[in-house]
């Protein structure tokens, strides 16, 4: 579990910033549930054979003995709300987003931590091959709004639950004949979950699944039309997108389409995010029947994949040195003057009564693009130093020029 220092709290904050708005402009709506569950929430949705429940869990026995888990995973909570609060009666649309920290017991690595924060979005109420188009249109372009390029959606179709069984019987036949050449933890998954053994990445195993049954071959034909349709509505919208035969999810209560979105310059962990329907899920969990589809991103992963310097704007700094009790003063209302009227600008003024040596080596510290100097002898001018803290060049200017070229020289076109 990781420390979050304020530079990277920052860009942090920034990057939620894009995604709340963007998210709000397609209609979603913030829904935030506590960070400890009843363990059974994420036993009975996500599966007990699956790595989530069987081995990430954090789980703990409070004083009366009831198990519980710190959230591994944003679904089955939202899920367990919905039904609790009577989601589907309320007046707005159920389309939900969150943010925040989600806890799996992993072994740390590059790209995978004990506790990571996700984004993630969940809509109720519908089966509709349009609210899978608009699920993806929606995440492909808050991918590029964090200035994402190199990403890749991967995309494929579980089939109904009758589908996903009669599949599951078809792999787990072939896995049977083919036994002796898998790796002990597929031929150990093969009967818990054959659909898992899609998942391995051990190089045998992956030989062998390209010549495994292919699932479209088992879907009805009211799945093998939501599928095809929805590709032709992304092809229409220009959405790219990669179909691959053997993307499952490792969780229970995916049915229907599902997907995954991997960047290329992430290395071994290389999933941004993942998600797709879960039809039954409100259903097994004690609602009524309810259409429903969701995804979630990896912050850490996508701050990984994000250009450095794109996207992530770096807030404009200004420092003002001021000497003497006057100076400090005059500096004061200009602080207050710059605040008003250039909004995301930070303003850092001298609060030790520093040195102006000292107070030249706080703005450097502080990456302030301009410093404003005010000591007696431009008090009694009623003026002030510019200085451009890149090129050293400083210019004397009227106290009331300054506010005017401030906005001008950092925010001029905004
Ligand atoms: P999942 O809930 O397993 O489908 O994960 C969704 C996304 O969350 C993944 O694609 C990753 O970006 C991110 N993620 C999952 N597990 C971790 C982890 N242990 N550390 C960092 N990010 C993770």
């Amino acid at each position: 579990m990781e420390d979050i220092l304020p530079e990277e709290a920052e860009r942090r904050f920034n990057l939620e910033m894009i995604a709340r708005e963007h998210l709000e402009t397609h209609g979603y709506k913030e829904i935030r549930t506590p960070v400890l569950e009843d363990a059974a929430v994420f036993t009975r949705s996500i599966g007990e054979a699956s790595d989530i429940v069987s081995k990430e869990m954090y789980t703990f026995n409070d004083k009366k003995g009831r198990l519980f888990a710190m959230r591994p995973e944003g679904t089955a909570p939202i899920v367990r709300a919905y039904i609790e609060h009577g989601i589907d009666k309320a007046a707005y649309e159920p389309k939900l987003y969150y943010m925040g920290p989600m806890f799996r017991s992993e072994r740390p690595q590059k790209g995978r931590s004990r506790q990571f924060y996700q984004i993630g979005v969940e809509v109720f109420g519908t089966g509709s091959v349009y609210a899978d188009a608009e699920v993806l249109s929606q995440l492909s372009g808050m991918l590029k709004l964090f200035g994402i390029r190199g990403f890749t959606l991967k995309l494929n179709t579980l089939g109904c639950k009758n589908d996903k069984e009669k599949y599951s019987e078809n792999l787990k036949n072939y896995l049977e004949r083919e036994k002796n050449r898998l790796c002990p933890n597929c031929r150990e998954r093969m009967n818990k979950n054959a659909l898992r053994v899609l998942d391995c990445k051990v190089d045998p195993c992956r030989a062998l699944l390209r010549n495994a049954p292919d699932i479209k071959e088992s879907l009805c034909q009211e799945c093998g039309g939501h599928f095809n349709k929805l590709k032709n509505i992304l092809k229409e919208m220009n959405i790219k997108f990669k179909e691959e035969r053997n993307l499952v999810r490792g969780l229970d209560y995916y049915t229907g389409t599902v997907f995954e979105i991997t960047h290329e310059a992430l290395g071994a962990q290389d999933a941004l995010g993942a998600g797709g329907r879960y039809d039954n899920l409100v259903k097994d969990m004690g609602g009524r029947e309810t259409g429903a589809i969701g995804y979630a991103i990896g912050v850490e992963r996508v701050m990984l994949a994000i250009n450095k310097e794109a996207a992530v704007d770096k807030k404009k700094t200004v420092f003002l040195a001021t000497l003497g009790d006057k100076a400090k003063i005059e500096g004061m209302k200009l602080a207050r003057q710059l605040r008003e009227n250039c909004p995301r600008l930070v303003v850092v003024t001298d609060i030790r009564e520093a040195s102006l040596k000292a107070q030249m080596r706080s703005a450097d510290k502080s990456g302030a693009l301009i410093t404003v100097i005010l000591g007696e002898d431009e008090i009694a001018k009623k003026e002030a130093l510019l200085r451009n803290m890149a090129t050293k060049e400083q210019i004397a200017l009227s106290m009331e020029e300054i506010v005017k070229e401030i906005k001008n020289k950092l925010f001029r076109g905004q």
